[in-house]
C-alpha cells in the first residue's frame, strides 16, 4: 500500500504521546477525548502539514480535502453546518506546538458567525446578546490576527461604547449597543484591512488556520524560541474545535485550574473562574475574576464533576495538571490540560507528594527533577517577608540575589569594588570591554539583550548574578543614572538589588537569607526534625533515591582541607582534583623565585627541600580531611613564569633601583629570568609534565610530599588514599620517565618510613594526542582523568579565556552553538574523543579507573554523558556536587 500523508486527526485519534504531531495542546485533547472526559469535538491539522506550508509557502495540496472531509464529519456528527444560517455550528482555531509558548501564537474563536448566522445563533440559544457578542468577538479577534488590524483600535471603540453608556464592564453592553459595536469593528477592518469581514464561513476557517501557521515565525515568536532554546523548525499544529459557550449568562462561565498548587504542590483547589465571559477574559483580566472554590456555591454539579475530572487527570498524568475549562449553561467542557510549570521548589515536593501516593517509583520521581533546579534551590534568596520597592523586570539571566550600588561602567565598577564597595554594574548592554568590570561587579543589569546576549553568557559563564532586558529601565550611561518606571532618577551610587532567578530589580538594600537547602547540606539543617522544612525533607528524599540509583560516583575539585570537609559534607567520595599550584604561592613565592633562579644544583636543592615539609603539611591535611577517601593531586601545571613578578611592575623596580644606584642583582637577574620565561602562547608552553621533566627534582619534591603525608598518616592510623595525576601528557614517552622517577622516590619513603603505601599513579587526558594514543598511555597509567577544559580548548583550537568575551555571543546568536562547549560538553568532537579513549583506555587495561575533571563534571547534560560512556566518577567544585549526585542519579534511571 503507498503510503499516503495524514495531515488531519480526529481528537479521538490521536493521543498525549503524539505532541511532535498534533502539539501539546492537540495530543493533550485526544487524551482527555479518549479518557471519556467531556471534550468539545473536533480535530487538530498536523504539525507537518506547518512545516510544508512555511517551508513551500502554500498548503500541502492534499490539506484542504482532508479538512472538508473531517469537517463533514464534525457537522454530521453536531446536527448543524459550520456557519449556517438558522442554526450555525462554530468552531475555534487554535494554535498548538510541541512546547508551549504562552500568550506567543494565535486562537480565533467563533468562527462561522456572520451577518445572517448571528441571527441564528440569537434564535438557537434564546439570547441576542450573547449571539451578538460572540460575532464582536470574533470581528475583534480575526481582524487583529488573521488580518493583521492594531488590537488598539478595537478596545478604543469598545471603550467609546462603554463610555456612551456610561457602564464599566462589558457584560453591560446590550445586543444594541453590541450590534452598533459589530458596525464600527466591520469598518475598522475595512479601512485598516482594505478588506471586508469575510460572511464566508469556510473562507474564515482557512485563512484562521494559514494565520496560525504563519504565526509559528513572527519575530515575537522567535525570540522566544531563540531564548527558550526550542528549535525553530517544529511547526505549529492547528486545532479546530467546536464552540462551547461561557458566554451564554450568569450560569456560564470559564476558568483556569490546577490540580495543585504550583507553588508549594499542595494538594487543593487552585484556579480562577469567571461569569458569564469567553476563554481568553480570564487571563486578559478584563474582569475580577473569583476564586475557584467559590464555583462550589456557584455551580455545585459542575465543581464537583470538575474536582472528579482533575482527580482522573492526575491519576491518569501522574502528575500536576494545569487545565482550561467552560462551562455551557450548567454543563461542563474541557478544553485544555497539560503537565503544568510548577516552580523549583514544587518540583521536589511533588514528586515525593507522588511518590508518597503511590501514583509514580523513584526512577521516575527523579525525572521530575533536575539539576537546573537544584541548583536554584541553592542559591541565596532575598528574604521573602522583606519590604521592597520593585521598580523593574527583566529576564532572568543568571540567578542569584545581588546587592550593590550602581555603576554605570566597568573603570568605576572595578575602581569602587577595589576600595571594598559592592556594586552592581549596570549597562543598556555589555561588550568584551565590560569584562573586568563584570568581574568586578556583585551583580550586572541591562536593559537591552535576551538570554543569549553577552551580559547573559558571560555572567552565566562567571556565576555571577545577571538580570538583562529590563527595558523599562531608561539607562544614561553618560550621565550616570537611570530612570526608572515613574520618573525615579537612580544616580551612581545609589543602592540597588537585583534578583537574578525572578528577573527583578528593587530600589534600595533587600536582605538576603542563605538558602535552607545549602544549610541542610552544610548539616546545619536536618531532614526528619519535627519543624524541619517541607523542601528540605524533599530534597532529601529525593537526593537519597539519587544515592541509591547511581553508578557514577562523585567527587570534588579542591585544593585544600576547607574546601575539601565542604565537599564531604555535599556528599563527595574523594577529590578528583587537587591543584598543587595555590601551594607555591603566598610567603612560598619568595622559595619559588629562588627555585626558578637557581644556577647550580645546591642552590636548587635547598629551594626544593625549603618546600617540602610545607607541601607535605598541605597534604596530611588533606589527607586526614579526606580520610578513607581518594585524594587525587596533580602536580604542578601552570608556566613557572606565573609565579614571577608582573613583567612592567618589576621592570620599573629595577629602573629606579638604577637610578637611585641602589643594589639590585636580584631585580635584575629576576628580570633575565622573566624574560627568558615569557611564552607568545603559555597556555601551549612550558607547563603540566614539561615542567617536570626540564625541572629537575620538581615533581619528585612532590612526590615525595605526598609518599610522607602519605606515610605519616598512615602511622597515625590514617586511611590516606593518594592518587598522583601527571597533567598535559601527550605521549607515553612522557609519562613513562616521570612515573619511573616517581616509583622510585615512593620505594625510597617506604623504605625510610618502614610503610607499604598504595599509590597510583596516572594521567590528565587534555591533549588530542593523549586521547588519541590512549591505548599505549593506559600501559603507564593506573587511571586517566579527563581534563576537559583543557582537552576543549585544544580541540576547538581556541583560548577560553579569549574567546567567551570575544566571538560567544555571536555564535551563540548565529546558532553554531547550543550552548557554551566549556559549560555543556560537545559530545559530537570532545565527547567523542572522550568516549574513545575510554575505550581504547580500558582495551589495554580493563580496570583502569575513569573520571572527568573538568567544569563539565558539575554539568548536568555532561554528567549524562560521562555516565553513558562508562566512566567510573565526576569531579567538580564542591557546590556543585549535590548537582552532579542528582543527575548521576537520573541518569542511571
Ligand atoms: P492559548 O494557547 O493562548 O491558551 P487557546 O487555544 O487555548 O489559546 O484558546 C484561548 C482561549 O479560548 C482559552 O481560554 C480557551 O479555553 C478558549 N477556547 C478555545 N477554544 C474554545 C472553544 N472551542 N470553546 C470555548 N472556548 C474555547
Ligand atoms: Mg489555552
Ligand atoms: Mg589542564
Amino acid at each position: 500500500e503507498p503510503h499516503v500523508a495524514k495531515f488531519v486527526y480526529d481528537f479521538t485519534e490521536g493521543n498525549k504521546d503524539l505532541k511532535d504531531l498534533l502539539g501539546g495542546k492537540g495530543a493533550n485533547l485526544a487524551e482527555m477525548t479518549n479518557l471519556g472526559l467531556p471534550v468539545p469535538p473536533g480535530f487538530t491539522i498536523t504539525t507537518e502539514a506547518c512545516k510544508v506550508y512555511l517551508d513551500s509557502g502554500a498548503e500541502p495540496a492534499a490539506l484542504r480535502d482532508e479538512v472538508s472531509a473531517h469537517l463533514d464529519a464534525l457537522e454530521s456528527r453536531m446536527g448543524k453546518k459550520l456557519g449556517q444560517a438558522d442554526n450555525p455550528l462554530l468552531v475555534s482555531v487554535r494554535s498548538g506546538a510541541k512546547f508551549s509558548m504562552p500568550g506567543m501564537m494565535d486562537t480565533v474563536l467563533n468562527i462561522g458567525l456572520s451577518d445572517k448566522s448571528v441571527k441564528g445563533l440569537a434564535e438557537q440559544a434564546g439570547d441576542e446578546r450573547f449571539a451578538w457578542d460572540s460575532y464582536r468577538r470574533l470581528i475583534q479577534m480575526f481582524g487583529k490576527t488573521v488580518l493583521g488590524v492594531d488590537g488598539d483600535l478595537f478596545e478604543e471603540a469598545l471603550d467609546k461604547a462603554k463610555e456612551a453608556k456610561k457602564v464599566t464592564v462589558d457584560t453591560d453592553l446590550e445586543a444594541a449597543d453590541l450590534k452598533k459595536l459589530v458596525t464600527a469593528f466591520k469598518k475598522i477592518v475595512k479601512k485598516e484591512a482594505g478588506r471586508d469581514f469575510p460572511q464566508e464561513p469556510r473562507e474564515q476557517m482557512d485563512l484562521a488556520i494559514e494565520a496560525v501557521f504563519n504565526s509559528w515565525n513572527t519575530d515575537r515568536a522567535k525570540l522566544y524560541r531563540r531564548q527558550e532554546r526550542i528549535p525553530g523548525d517544529l511547526g505549529t499544529a492547528v486545532n479546530v474545535c467546536s464552540m462551547v459557550f461561557g458566554n451564554l449568562g450568569p450560569d456560564s462561565g470559564t476558568g483556569v485550574a490546577f490540580t495543585r498548587d504550583p507553588a508549594s504542590g499542595h494538594q487543593g483547589v487552585y484556579g480562577d473562574y469567571l461569569q458569564n465571559a469567553q476563554g481568553e477574559d480570564v487571563v486578559a483580566g478584563i474582569r475580577n475574576t473569583v476564586p475557584l472554590a467559590e464555583l462550589e456555591s456557584i455551580d455545585k454539579k459542575s465543581y464537583d464533576q470538575l474536582m472528579q475530572i482533575m482527580e482522573t487527570l492526575e491519576n491518569h498524568y501522574k502528575d500536576l495538571c494545569d487545565i482550561e475549562f467552560t462551562i455551557e449553561r450548567g454543563q461542563l467542557w474541557m478544553l485544555q490540560t497539560r503537565v503544568g510549570k510548577r516552580t523549583a521548589g514544587a518540583a521536589f515536593r511533588i514528586a515525593t507528594q507522588l511518590v508518597d501516593q503511590g501514583l509514580i517509583d523513584e526512577a521516575e520521581a527523579l525525572q521530575r527533577v533536575n539539576g537546573a533546579q537544584l541548583a536554584q534551590l541553592m542559591f541565596p534568596k532575598f528574604d521573602e517577608e522583606a519590604k521592597v520597592e520593585q521598580v523593574g523586570r527583566g529576564i532572568a539571566a543568571s540567578p542569584g540575589a545581588a546587592v550593590g550600588k550602581a555603576v554605570f561602567d566597568s573603570y568605576t565598577a572595578v575602581k569602587w569594588s577595589r576600595s571594598g564597595e559592592k556594586v552592581i554594574l549596570v549597562r543598556r548592554e555589555t561588550n568584551p570591554d565590560d569584562l573586568d568590570g563584570m568581574i568586578a561587579a556583585e551583580g550586572i543589569l541591562t536593559s537591552r539583550g535576551g538570554k543569549t546576549s553577552h551580559a547573559a553568557v558571560v555572567a552565566r559563564g562567571m556565576g555571577k548574578t545577571c538580570v538583562c532586558g529590563a527595558e523599562e529601565l531608561e539607562v544614561d550611561t553618560k550621565r550616570r543614572r537611570m530612570t526608572v518606571p515613574g520618573g525615579h532618577v537612580v544616580e551612581e551610587g545609589d543602592v540597588i538589588s537585583i534578583d537574578g532567578s525572578s528577573g527583578k530589580v528593587y530600589l534600595g538594600e533587600v536582605p538576603v537569607v542563605p538558602s535552607p537547602v545549602v544549610e541542610y547540606f552544610e548539616g546545619r539543617m536536618h531532614a526528619g526534625a519535627q519543624d524541619a522544612d517541607e523542601l528540605v525533607e524533599a530534597v532529601h528524599r529525593i537526593m537519597a533515591f539519587a544515592d541509591r540509583k547511581r553508578r557514577l560516583r562523585v567527587r570534588a575539585n579542591a585544593d585544600n582541607a576547607e574546601d575539601a570537609l565542604r565537599a564531604r559534607r555535599f556528599g563527595a567520595q574523594g577529590i578528583g582534583l587537587c591543584r598543587t599550584e595555590h601551594m607555591f604561592l603566598g610567603e612560598r613565592r619568595e622559595m619559588v623565585e629562588k627555585l626558578i633562579l637557581a644556577d647550580t644544583e645546591e642552590v636548587r636543592e635547598a629551594a626544593l627541600a625549603e618546600l617540602l615539609p610545607l607541601q607535605k603539611k598541605d597534604f596530611v591535611e588533606l589527607f586526614s580531611a579526606m580520610d578513607g577517601l581518594p585524594v587525587t593531586v596533580r602536580l604542578l601545571d601552570p608556566p613557572l613564569h606565573e609565579f614571577l613578578p608582573d613583567i612592567t611592575e618589576l621592570s620599573v623596580r629595577v629602573a629606579l633601583a638604577e637610578s637611585r644606584q641602589e643594589p639590585h642583582e636580584n631585580e635584575l637577574r629576576l628580570l633575565q629570568a622573566v624574560h627568558r620565561l615569557h611564552e607568545q602562547n603559555p597556555m601551549l608552553g612550558l607547563r603540566g609534565v614539561r615542567l617536570g621533566l626540564v625541572i629537575p627534582g620538581l615533581f619528585t619534591m612532590q612526590v615525595r610530599a605526598i609518599a610522607e603525608a602519605a606515610a605519616e598518616r598512615k602511622n597515625a592510623k590514617g586511611d590516606p588514599r593518594a592518587e598522583i595525576m601527571i597533567p598535559l601528557v601527550g605521549t607515553v614517552q612522557e609519562l613513562e620517565i616521570v612515573r619511573e622517577e616517581a616509583d622510585q622516590v615512593i620505594a625510597e619513603v617506604e623504605a625510610a618510613t618502614g610503610t607499604k603505601l598504595k599509590l597510583s599513579i596516572g594521567t590528565m587526558i587534555e591533549l588530542p594526542r593523549a586521547a588519541l594514543t590512549a591505548g599505549q598511555i593506559a600501559e603507564a597509567a593506573e587511571f586517566f582523568s579527563f581534563g576537559t577544559n583543557d582537552l576543549t580548548q585544544t580541540v576547538w583550537g581556541f583560548s577560553r579565556d579569549d574567546v567567551e568575551a570575544s566571538f560567544f555571543t555571536a555564535y551563540l546568536e548565529k546558532g553554531i552553538f547550543g550552548v557554551s562547549p566549556f559549560e555543556t560538553i560537545d559530545k559530537d568532537g570532545v565527547g567523542s574523543l572522550v568516549a574513545a579513549a575510554a575505550k581504547a583506555g580500558r582495551e589495554t587495561r580493563p580496570d583502569l579507573k575513569l573520571g572527568v575533571c573538568g567544569e563539565h563534571g558539575g554539568d548536568p547534560e555532561s554528567v549524562h554523558f560521562f555516565h553513558e560512556v562508562g566512566l567510573d566518577y565526576v569531579s567538580c567544585s564542591p557546590f556543585r556536587i549535590p548537582v552532579a549526585r542528582l543527575e548521576a542519579g537520573r541518569a542511571a534511571s
